[in-house]
């Protein structure tokens, strides 16, 4: 087994874990720093970000500030984010914009060269710079050169993660080499987190295959601490039926929501908004539609649905502002959204939850103690700015003014790593080599594709927008039959290059734990707020539940803890639109 020895790991190469490594680099130039990619770094989730990044720009042009950007993001978080760390997003974010503008990102701009900044929904005024609907490509690819450029930084490409290995003074990831099957440890004295949210557990979702949380079972395993999972997005505008994003953006040049008798129901949920409302009130409404009967139904997949329609805003806006929708309709449902309205219902889309972090980045185990030298940033990290319910383009602030934070935190902190604790690093990779060997040659009775199959299903009928008790009783004892069938895996396939099977089952046993935990955090969460919508206790209940889940492992189950919500300026309120 390979050793190598580096200062800092970043695990995952999307634009969290990218701005990390350039930040870390650009301010220690003597740090060797690492980035480990199950994908080739060019295919992370981020490439398909769609609809922009938001941040104040032009506080006097627009009459914006970045107070109201903090109230818009804690109002539509349903007041569970923390608000120094939304306070921290929005100063911020502008920084993070123009820094891309550095790097290259071809903003699309107004005739006076302005950069041009498109409405959001629940954000007051518009503050979502964009680069067509191909925004997060953009990014990645301006990233992506920059890195390649940095002498101190190597990139693993298409090597998968298993395990975090940590001792007193030094930290490590297990790896297969895809392309040979071969292990490999690195190790040194920072590890970040930086690999995407879980929405892949859900059946229907707009993630990409590889969104599968692994690195969040990863942390989870290794001792830290889980937040806020039972808060899953659904994004209100997904292609029926297979679940292709049409961005929000469709809704912020102006498209309409309409039910079956053409209607534009939104007028019935928020009145003010209408369709640029939060996605956790645009979801349900749509979800209200259905279930009231005045929904469609697509007869191959039997999905319900309704109809985002854009044919009034003309070609000039749809192809300039929207060229990417068009395509994705035409290729894939073969349909023209300039002349015909496209069917939408809610999907799986990202994950508020994730690994529990400070302020900085560091991640915390369940008594909120540091975790040393571990971070968490981008999707996979609970910074808490989200809250209960993230506004569209905030996650791509936060990946960038993350990765800048946490790219200064470990660019401070690399040491030279003791003999003991290189020992202690091996001994464990023993262990975990030992752990996979056994998984590859087992005989077991299930393969990941079977459970796989019914854990999202479970997820998508038991967990989706409107949630009860009953249902979740029924969903979670599923899943944890699942979680027990899950130790009883067979993989069929016994090649060692670019083995599939073997990867997807890995991803199959995180994705299963991080279901379970998504199952036990939303049953114990008794009340309504933000995406966790629940029939049985329909209010948002602040006298007992203003606080954050903390989860954590406890043998093979999970201990439930709380966190306090760190309240700044803003006291919670009803939440109208
Ligand atoms: C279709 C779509 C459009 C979106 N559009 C927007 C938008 O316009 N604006 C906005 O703010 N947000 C948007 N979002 C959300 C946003 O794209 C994501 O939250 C963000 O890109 C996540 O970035 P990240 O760096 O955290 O992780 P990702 O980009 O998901 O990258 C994860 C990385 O981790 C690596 N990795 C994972 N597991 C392992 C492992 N086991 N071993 C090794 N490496 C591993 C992957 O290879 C990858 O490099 C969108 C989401 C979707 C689904």
């Amino acid at each position: 087994m390979q050793l190598l020895k580096y200062d800092v790991i970043i695990l995952g190469s999307g634009i969290g874990g990218f701005t990390t490594a350039i930040h870390s680099s650009n301010l220690n130039k003597k740090a060797k720093i690492a980035i480990i990619s199950k994908l080739h770094a060019m295919r992370s989730h981020s490439v398909s970000a769609e609809g922009g990044i938001s941040g104040v720009l032009y506080p006097e042009i627009n009459k914006d500030s970045e107070k109201l950007h903090a109230y818009d993001t804690i109002k539509g978080s349903d007041y569970l984010s923390d608000q120094d760390a939304v306070e921290l997003l929005v100063k911020n974010a502008p920084k993070e914009i123009v820094f891309f503008e550095h790097l290259g990102v071809p903003w699309n701009r107004d005739q006076k060269g302005i950069i041009q900044e498109r409405p959001f929904g629940g954000m007051s005024i518009p503050r979502t710079a964009f680069a067509a609907d191909k925004t997060g490509f953009f990014m990645m690819r301006s990233l992506y050169d920059q890195v390649q450029s940095l002498p101190n930084v190597d990139i693993f490409h298409e090597n998968f993660a298993t395990k975090i290995l940590r001792t007193k003074d030094a930290v490590g990831v297990f790896i297969i080499d895809l392309a040979t099957g071969k292990h490999k440890v690195i190790y040194g004295s920072s590890l970040v987190i930086a690999t995407g949210g879980f929405s892949r557990v859900y059946k229907i979702t707009t993630t990409s295959h590889s969104t599968t949380g692994d690195g969040i079972a990863l942390a989870y395993n290794a001792g830290a601490s889980l937040k806020d999972v039972e808060f899953v997005q659904f994004h209100p505008t997904a292609l029926v039926p297979n679940g292709i994003l049409i961005t929000e953006a469709a809704r912020g040049e102006g498209g309409y929501l309409l039910n079956k008798d053409n209607e534009r129901f939104m007028k019935r949920y928020a009145s003010s908004k209408m369709e640029l409302a939060p996605r956790d009130i645009i979801s349900r409404a749509i979800i209200t539609e259905i279930n009231e009967g005045r929904g469609m139904k697509d007869p191959s997949s039997g999905l319900e649905y309704v109809y985002l329609d854009l044919r009034h805003l003309g070609k000039e806006i749809i192809n300039k502002k929207l060229p990417m929708i068009k395509e994705i309709c035409i290729k894939t449902i073969g349909l023209n959204p300039e002349e015909e309205p496209i069917p939408v219902r809610p999907a799986a889309h990202f994950t508020m939850g994730g690994i529990n972090t400070d302020i900085d980045g560091r991640v915390l185990d369940i008594e909120l103690n540091h975790i040393n030298n571990l971070w968490a940033v981008g999707e996979c990290g609970c910074v808490s700015v989200h809250g209960a319910n993230r506004l569209g383009s905030n996650s791509l602030s936060q990946c960038s003014v993350w990765g800048r934070v946490v790219g200064k935190e470990v660019s401070k902190n690399t040491h030279d790593i003791k003999h003991d604790d290189l020992k202690e690093l091996e001994k464990l990779a023993e262990e975990e080599e030992l752990r996979l060997n056994v998984l590859f040659d087992k005989k077991g009775m299930y393969t990941a594709y079977e459970l796989e199959d019914e854990m999202r299903e479970v997820m998508e009928k038991h967990f989706y927008v409107y949630r009860n008790e009953k249902e979740m009783k029924k969903g979670l004892d599923i899943l944890e039959k699942l979680l027990k069938k899950s130790t009883n895996l067979r993989i069929q396939d016994k090649s060692n290059i670019f083995n599939t099977n073997l990867r997807d089952t890995l991803e199959f046993i995180n994705q299963i734990e991080l279901a379970h935990a998504v199952a036990v955090a939303a049953l114990n969460r008794k009340e309504s707020r933000g995406a966790h919508s629940r029939t049985d206790y329909p209010k948002r209940d602040d006298r007992v539940w203003l606080k954050h889940t903390i989860l954590a492992k406890d043998g093979s189950g999970i201990k439930i803890n709380y966190s306090d919500v760190k309240i700044t300026k803003w006291k919670p309120e009803e939440r109208k639109y």
